[in-house]
């Protein structure tokens, strides 16, 4: 078992996605079992009794619960994999996977074949694929009908859909309404050369310490934080590691003020692509956090009461670009933040492709793995990194490019770490460090970091772990308090506190 009972349980609490197919949840009063994702009401805690996989579950006597269907998750790894493709399938379709693509391709990212794919997203989340698709097309056409000034035809194509009148037709149909009902009259006049959209959070939010570590480690050319908002030059494409669709522009993030929610100022060059780049920046900002909820697991430590509460609203910063979040810890390694921003910046200048932005700071799209694979060392040394640094993080865009580790939400984290820590130069740190950031692992812990060892006052590995276990499955959220709490200008420019200490040194 991954987790012990306190964790599972503040899992279960949540209902947090993440550990779906990680634990299952008997109760003891009702003979059944659960997934944490059930819709059903949370059960005390002394009525949970908690286990890895199903089978385990009915083991000890429950049934299956009816309404979120573990039975179709039992332990054999060949069905436990099943939920793992239905949940990171419906996370690929929420960010527009079927929109340029067909059920073929998505299929193929699985190593599944259509008809597979069809019947295990249809059996998990009783829709199928292409219903999945419909009703994340419709939801966003819905929020552009009624929050933007772009024409209907436009909304229509921004969503997803192939043409306007399979746009009207499954509107009708499924809402019994006319789109432009939902318009606003506000809304009639001229479109600017931006749509602009809302993406809500639980509150608290301490937005001002999420974009001050941002602001750290922005690329020169690519990102800039200033007065209170987060912009940055995009690349993006439908399909994970295909370009056949692809489209730049740029997107400006603040806060909305009066609202629980952050204000994206997207460039209409973007507006088909609007499904993978939403989901792209709520990754970023920890948008789908339960604050509360976390905050009141981690303050039950005295060693966190304090800052927990000073640094209440804390995300965990995410990645937009998980390569672009890799490399970055890569050029980390063993120098400032500073300097790595430093390097980063002279890397985009010289791999990534120019692009013209209303933004005079945005003049770069971030480096793709596939660009930096073909690169030699020699041109990264070069530029100032070291020959180790430099073979690491040509073996590591190798890697990413071609598919072997997929950095980003809902990959199977532990095998992910394990092969970026085949790398030559990647070690527990730094893969931990990308789980924690690109794929988001609430659980993910650094316990040999320097500034953890500081901020606890403690220097034995095994000790901080042993701390650590309170904590989970939140440990990446306690981090991030910890390092916070070693001040502003450390954490900004102590080098000790990115610094590797465990890695490989040959
Ligand atoms: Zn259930």
């Amino acid at each position: 078992m991954l987790l012990d009972h306190n964790s599972c349980y503040q899992a279960l609490v949540t209902r947090d996605p993440r550990f779906d197919g990680v634990l299952f949840v008997g109760v003891t009063t009702t003979g059944v079992y659960c997934r944490p994702v059930c819709p059903a009401r949370t059960p005390r805690r002394e009525r949970c009794r908690f286990f890895a996989n199903a089978a385990a579950a009915e083991n000890a006597g429950f049934r299956p619960c009816l309404r979120c269907r573990p039975e179709l998750a039992p332990g054999a790894a060949t069905i436990d994999s099943a939920t793992r493709i239905a949940s990171s399938a419906a996370q690929r379709i929420e960010a527009g996977a079927l929109n340029e693509a067909g059920i073929d391709d998505l299929a193929a990212e699985f190593g599944v074949s259509s008809r597979q794919l069809r019947r295990v997203v249809k059996r998990e989340l009783g829709v199928t694929p292409t219903e999945l698709a419909q009703t994340q097309r419709l939801l966003l056409a819905k929020h552009l009908l009624t929050d933007s000034a772009l024409p209907v035809i436009e909304i229509a194509f921004a969503s997803g859909f192939s043409s306007v009148r399979q746009f009207n037709a499954l509107f009708r149909e499924r809402y019994g309404l006319n789109p432009t009902s939902l318009r606003r009259s506000q809304n009639s006049e001229t479109v600017k050369e931006m749509l602009t959209i809302e993406l809500s959070y639980r509150p608290p939010m301490a937005w001002p310490l999420l974009l001050k570590f941002l602001a750290d480690r922005a690329i020169p050319g690519v990102e800039s934080v200033e007065a209170g908002r987060y912009s940055r030059a995009v690349i993006i494409s439908q399909s994970r590691g295909q370009s056949r669709g692809q489209s730049r522009g740029w997107i400006d993030v603040e806060r909305a003020g009066h609202e629980n929610a952050l204000r994206v100022n997207v460039s209409l060059s973007l507006a088909h692509y609007l499904a993978p780049l939403l989901s792209r920046v709520k990754n970023l900002f920890d948008l789908d956090a339960h604050p509360q909820l976390i905050e009141a697991r981690l303050g039950e430590d005295e060693r966190l009461r304090e800052v927990v509460k000073r640094q209440s609203g804390l995300r965990l910063p995410g990645a937009f670009d998980g390569f672009e979040m890799a490399m970055r810890a890569v050029l980390g390694q063993q120098i400032s933040v500073a300097a790595a921003r430093t390097l980063a910046g002279r890397i985009t200048e010289a791999f990534g492709e120019p692009i013209d932005t209303p933004n005079p700071k945005l003049n770069r799209v971030s480096v793709s793995a596939a660009r930096l694979a073909r690169a030699g060392a020699s041109d990264l040394t070069r530029l100032g990194l070291t020959g180790k640094r430099a073979e690491c993080l040509v073996a590591l865009a190798r890697t990413v490019a071609e598919g072997e580790a997929p950095l980003e939400p809902g990959v199977d984290v532990e095998a992910t770490i394990e092969r970026l820590k085949q790398l030559p130069g990647i070690g527990d740190w730094t893969a931990q460090y990308i789980a924690m950031r690109a794929m988001r692992w609430p659980d993910a812990f650094l316990h040999s970091d320097l500034g953890v060892r500081k901020a606890l006052g403690e220097t034995s590995s095994k000790r901080i772990l042993e701390i650590a276990e309170s904590w989970r499955p939140w440990r990446a959220y306690a981090l991030m308090h910890l390092w916070n709490s070693l001040g502003q200008t450390q954490i900004n420019s102590d080098s000790r506190i990115r610094r590797e200490i465990t890695e490989k040194t040959e």
